[in-house]
């Protein structure tokens, strides 16, 4: 590949891609070639798994249910308990890897017989693996917010984070200002 992957230099690797398609998913199930191929490509999939056939997508759709079961897992036991099944489905094999001006950095092997969805679940529950042995808890969640249902890693210190964004966030704080506000007018 040309471009150094947008994650390349963060860690952990590869959770900005596990939400994502988490959200894709839950957006839309059945999410076609294209769309799936330009999430890969905004992540800086290996060439390799970008170049592959669109036969297996009814796999990828599954594999990615699979990986949307784990996000839904707040029970730490439960979540590690569904990740090491993925691990025992669907080995990784990691290794250290320098793109260019980045320190060494852990990435998935595609292997020669590679098959998409297998590589998707391994990538997936290798970053939620490590985050969550990092973090000692399931260290994601879905928004808080009433019509959102998007997923989010828990990268915070202190505070869980209870929004997919700060957008959402936000919008939450104002109507529940709103609201008191109304019902108390001199507050
Ligand atoms: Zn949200």
């Amino acid at each position: 590949m040309s471009t150094v992957p947008r994650e390349a230099g963060t860690n952990p690797r590869g959770l900005g891609f596990v939400v994502d398609l988490a959200n894709l998913s839950t957006a839309q199930p059945d999410f076609d070639s294209d769309r799936f191929r330009s999430l890969l490509a905004d992540h800086g999939a290996p060439q390799r798994i970008l170049d592959a056939a669109d036969d297996d997508l009814r796999q990828i759709r599954d594999a990615t249910r699979a990986v949307v079961d784990v996000l839904r897992s707040e029970d730490v036991d439960e979540a590690a308990g569904r990740l090491n099944g993925l691990l025992e489905l669907y080995p990784a094999r990691p290794r250290l890897v320098k793109f260019p001006g980045r320190a060494w950095s852990m990435h998935l092997d595609t292997p020669g017989h590679f098959d998409r969805a297998e590589w998707l679940c391994a990538t997936a529950a290798f970053a939620l693996g490590l985050w969550l042995g990092e973090r000692g808890s399931a260290a994601w969640g879905t928004c808080a917010a009433a019509d959102c249902e998007r997923f989010f890693v828990d990268a915070g210190r202190r505070t869980p984070q209870r929004f997919c964004s700060t957008r959402c966030a936000t919008r939450v704080r104002v109507a529940h200002h709103r609201r008191r506000n109304v019902a108390d007018p001199d507050a």
